[in-house]
């Protein structure tokens, strides 16, 4: 399959390649300066520094012969991806339920929405994609695999219960994954609720509020009451402009698995979100260890679609294999070349199993170049 070599890469982007080292260890691979990454692995890689690999040729050699920076006039806005975490029963599905039948706007009558974990939300001032399933473990999981998915985290907060165990396991995901966190104090109808006292517990974990002099964007919402639903929505859009997200529409899709089935009748099937390029009917892909070809695609209401663009998420057949939730979905050129990827991919599992390696740290790998 292709492989180019760590120091090759890092050359043809004029990055250090202790950076490169550093971003591939991010995705769970390591490598030292002279070993080979794989095509898909590079290709990832040069999308973190805003590269695009641009041909994969096919010499055993050297097989990624160019590299180019994507130009600033080729980005356009995304919706931002959200994850909503919180303790159990702090009201993550409601809030979630909430936003879906205050806001989806071409609700079909009596039509089902399909569940394919994820869904895109239209409010008058933009878009956003909720991510429902990552409980923690799924979204470790996925972090594990590099696939870094959430701009940003919602956590959920129950006002009359406060800050709980998987409050606090939440907010450490999050921080070591790097992405900012939006509080949402739920259940403020309730008697009980105390508010104060969730800011004040949080504050303990360095989540404050501006009007406590911190600079943590917070809302207040009742998910069962639909109350201050458009309050927090304006939030989530206020901290996704701050980001300023922006992708590529116009190169190949890659995303990542958010869930992954197999369907007695389709097949195994998987919901990818798209995070930069556009995935079209047709493609050839690899994910993880397993490759295919984009039989069918249907958005996040159930409908076929032909494409899907940055921030969309998909339901996608044609897998030859059922892949896993945080797996890295990648279009390449030609249904060959994914299963030579797949193959070589699921080989080396085989002799990753059969020795015993000892893990080397970032250190460890420095020192030898
Ligand atoms: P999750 O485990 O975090 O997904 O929590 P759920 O959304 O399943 O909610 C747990 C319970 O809290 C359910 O019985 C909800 O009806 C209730 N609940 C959720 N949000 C609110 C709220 O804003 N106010 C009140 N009073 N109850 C709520
Ligand atoms: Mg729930």
């Amino acid at each position: 399959p292709a492989l180019v070599t760590v120091s090759n890469l890092a050359h043809k982007m004029s990055v250090k390649a202790a950076d490169v080292i550093r971003h591939l260890l991010t995705l769970g691979v390591h490598a030292s300066i002279n070993e080979n990454v794989d095509y898909d692995t590079a290709t990832l890689v040069a999308s973190e520094f805003g590269f695009e690999v641009e041909s994969a040729e096919q010499s055993e050699q050297d097989l990624l012969p160019t590299v180019r920076l994507d130009r600033a006039e080729e980005m356009v806005s995304r919706p931002p991806v959200i994850t909503v975490m919180g303790h159990v029963d702090h009201g993550k599905t409601s809030l979630l339920d909430a936003i879906r039948e205050t806001h989806v706007i071409d609700q079909e009558a009596g039509g089902i929405t399909q569940h394919i974990g994820a869904y895109k939300v239209k409010v008058p001032k933009g878009e956003l994609v909720f991510l429902d399933t990552p409980g923690h473990e799924a979204f470790t999981a996925m972090r594990a695999r590099g696939a870094q998915v959430t701009d940003f985290v919602v956590l959920v907060v129950a006002a009359d219960d406060g800050v709980k165990d998987q409050t606090i396991e939440a907010i450490n995901h999050s921080r070591a994954a790097n992405v900012p966190i939006i509080v949402a104090v739920n259940k403020i109808d309730k008697p009980e609720a105390d508010p104060e006292k969730v800011i004040r517990e949080l504050s303990q974990h360095e989540l404050i509020p501006e009007s406590w002099g911190g600079d943590t964007l917070f809302a207040y919402v009742s998910a069962k009451f639909h109350q201050g639903i458009d309050e927090f929505l304006d939030l989530i859009l206020l901290q996704a402009e701050m980001m300023e997200l922006k992708a590529r529409p116009d190169k190949r899709g890659i995303g990542a698995v958010i869930e992954a089935r197999l369907d007695k009748g389709k097949g195994p099937v998987a919901t990818v979100l798209v995070r930069e390029g556009t995935l079209k009917l047709g493609d050839a892909f690899v994910a993880g260890i397993h490759y295919g070809k984009v039989r069918a695609m249907l958005d996040h209401e159930g409908k076929p679609v032909e494409e899907a663009g940055p921030a969309t998420p998909v339901e996608v057949q044609g897998f030859a294999g059922v892949p896993e939730a945080g797996d890295v979905f990648l279009v390449v050129d030609e249904e060959r070349i994914a299963r030579q990827i797949g193959e070589h991919r699921q080989q080396k599992i085989r002799e990753h199993e059969a020795a015993i390696v000892s893990p080397a740290s970032v250190d460890e790998l420095l020192a030898r170049m």
